[in-house]
């Protein structure tokens, strides 16, 4: 075989691959299938031309060369589609004249005017032109212009640095280089020069691969799988028209039959599973967006409900002052009736100004904003102060506190002392005793404090009250989480308090928690703080 047969049976089978794989990664796309319609008369051409110059006797170069005459006066037309919807173009009468002109031309191609059949030319068999042949090389030349002009003016209308631009631009390359190289199969017929160009129409196929590639026309991990398939399909086919026997030809088509099979199951779960690849990166990308927006409506609530939280808190203040006013008749006498009356506005006050410092609570934290003044102090000594700011509130609801707080001796000075910030500790403290009165129907509370070992110092609120599910348990330090009965013991509640009581305690690198043995067992509350 001659480099030049081989080069033309190297161009032939790299198109036919080449186009499959284009049109098989998706059959939906129009540039795929007209590029593969444009594959089929040049994959034709190369393949005819491979079997004319490879062609030993005369009659067989014959009937080749008209099999390539009648192939190759399609190249141009279809190579004009092909460009058409690169261009998307939706309707275009060049396509239908060149394709109608490409049919005239085939038909033509029988005639002794086109060819008067073939001579042996270098170290070939070579058409031998006729009267009117030049026509043919004209057409190609004007399909080819136009084909470059459209691509040159749909370049000046879109933007140069676009994926699409770049597309075009290696269109215009794949098409300067194929059909200058491929012009020079025209030579013989007219100057007598060697047709040396068909060697570099390789390179079409090359530039063509990497477009693909680059601009990501096609998966590279499908079109690979699939390059490599159809080159083993090729070679077993090729395998089976060698066969030297009937017996050998029967094993090679079994063998073809296996790779067919075998390589269609491949490339088929290849592409289900980047199909799911990309669907998962397509998930996850709206996931993050999603999560973006979901922080950034999240950052604007919390700044919503601190300015809300302020501005309430100012009227609240001016209330508070002016009920006390009333009550110590600084304005005028009030009848005991009225005094009642504004010892529960008084009480509603204080409620609401609880909730509302939750809620700015709430959204510092939430912010990033909370700040914390740590100093030493001593969990003995804040305990009792709550027990005993909260003694009115037990007298009231006829609950026992039962102090298992250890008192402060010379001897042991410093060993309950903790690192934390008094008054949000204070606030952690009471909030959790001041639930156990709440959720306590009847019996009592009891405060225990010691040290758990060198480093920590446990502190236990134990009651006698509700107890806790086993449902409700793992939320119950969620925020706005309550159990389903909180509301019957307590209706003023907004399950923000041991959100924030966690919060704090975590910002003390300490640890908080709620145990209990089920509904009606009562809770006990642990707080566990670094010693210094
Ligand atoms: P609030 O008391 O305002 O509802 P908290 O965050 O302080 O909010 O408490 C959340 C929920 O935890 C309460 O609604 C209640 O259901 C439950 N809870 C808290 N402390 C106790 C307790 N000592 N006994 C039983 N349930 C409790």
């Amino acid at each position: 075989m001659s480099a030049f047969s081989l080069s033309s049976l190297i161009l032939s089978l790299t198109t036919i691959i080449f186009s499959i794989v284009a049109y098989q990664s998706d059959r939906e796309n129009r540039v795929n299938r007209y590029w593969f319609y444009f594959s089929i008369p040049f994959a034709g051409w190369s393949m005819a031309l491979y079997l004319l110059t490879d062609s030993k006797d005369i009659s067989h170069a014959l009937r080749w060369q008209y099999i390539l005459d009648v192939v190759a006066v399609w190249i141009p037309s279809t190579y004009f589609a092909f460009v058409a919807a690169l261009l998307r173009y939706k309707k275009t009468y060049t396509k239908h004249i060149l394709y109608f002109i490409s049919f005239l031309m085939s038909i033509f191609s029988f005639s002794s005017l086109f060819k008067l059949g073939i001579v042996p030319k270098f170290d070939f068999y070579w058409i031998n032109p006729g009267k009117l042949y030049v026509i043919f090389p004209i057409f190609f030349a004007i399909a080819v212009i136009i084909s470059i002009f459209h691509i040159l003016y749909a370049l000046r209308k879109i933007d140069k640095g676009s994926t699409y631009a770049l597309q075009l631009k290696n269109t215009l390359v794949v098409c300067i280089i194929g059909f200058t190289a491929g012009g020079s199969n025209f030579f013989p017929q007219f100057f007598n020069i060697y047709p040396f160009g068909n060697y570099i129409v390789i390179l079409y196929i090359i530039v063509m691969v990497y477009g693909v590639i680059r601009y990501k026309v096609l998966s590279p991990k499908v079109v690979s799988a699939q390059i490599f398939t159809l080159a083993l399909i090729l070679i077993s086919f090729v395998e089976i028209i060698l066969a030297p026997d009937i017996k050998q030809s029967i094993f090679k088509i079994i063998i073809f039959v296996l790779v067919c099979f075998f390589s269609w199951l491949f490339i088929k779960n290849l592409k289900v599973e980047i199909k799911i690849k990309n669907e998962l990166a397509h998930s996850n990308d709206a996931l993050i967006k999603k999560n973006i927006e979901l922080d950034r409506i999240s950052a604007e609530k919390s700044e919503f409900v601190s300015l809300a939280s302020h501005q309430i808190r100012a009227p609240l203040t001016s209330i508070r002052g002016y009920i006390s006013l009333l009550k110590e008749e600084d304005l005028g006498p009030m009848t005991p009736e009225a005094k009642d009356a504004l010892d529960i506005m008084n009480t509603s006050c204080t409620t609401l100004s609880t909730i509302v410092n939750d809620y700015l609570d709430v959204s510092r934290i939430e912010q990033g904003k909370m700040h914390f003044d740590f100093i030493s102090i001593d969990v003995r000594e804040l305990l009792q102060e709550c027990m005993s700011e909260l003694a009115p509130s037990f007298a009231k609801n006829h609950l026992t506190c039962i102090n298992n707080v250890p008192t402060k001796s010379r001897a042991d000075d410093s060993t309950y002392d903790v690192r934390a910030d008094r008054a949000k500790l204070k606030q952690v403290i009471m909030n959790i005793i001041d639930n156990a009165i709440k959720y306590t129907p009847k019996g009592g509370v009891t405060v225990t404090a010691f040290k758990k070992d060198e480093h920590v110092v446990r502190i236990e609120i134990k009651d006698t009250g509700l107890g806790i599910s086993a449902e409700v348990m793992p939320k119950l330090f969620i925020k706005f989480s309550r159990a389903p009965d909180a509301s019957e013991a307590n209706i003023l509640g907004t399950g923000l308090g041991l959100f924030i009581a966690r919060a704090f305690i975590e910002a003390h690198e300490g640890k908080v928690w709620a145990e209990s043995a089920g509904l009606g067992k009562g809770s006990t509350f642990v707080i566990e703080l670094k010693g210094v």
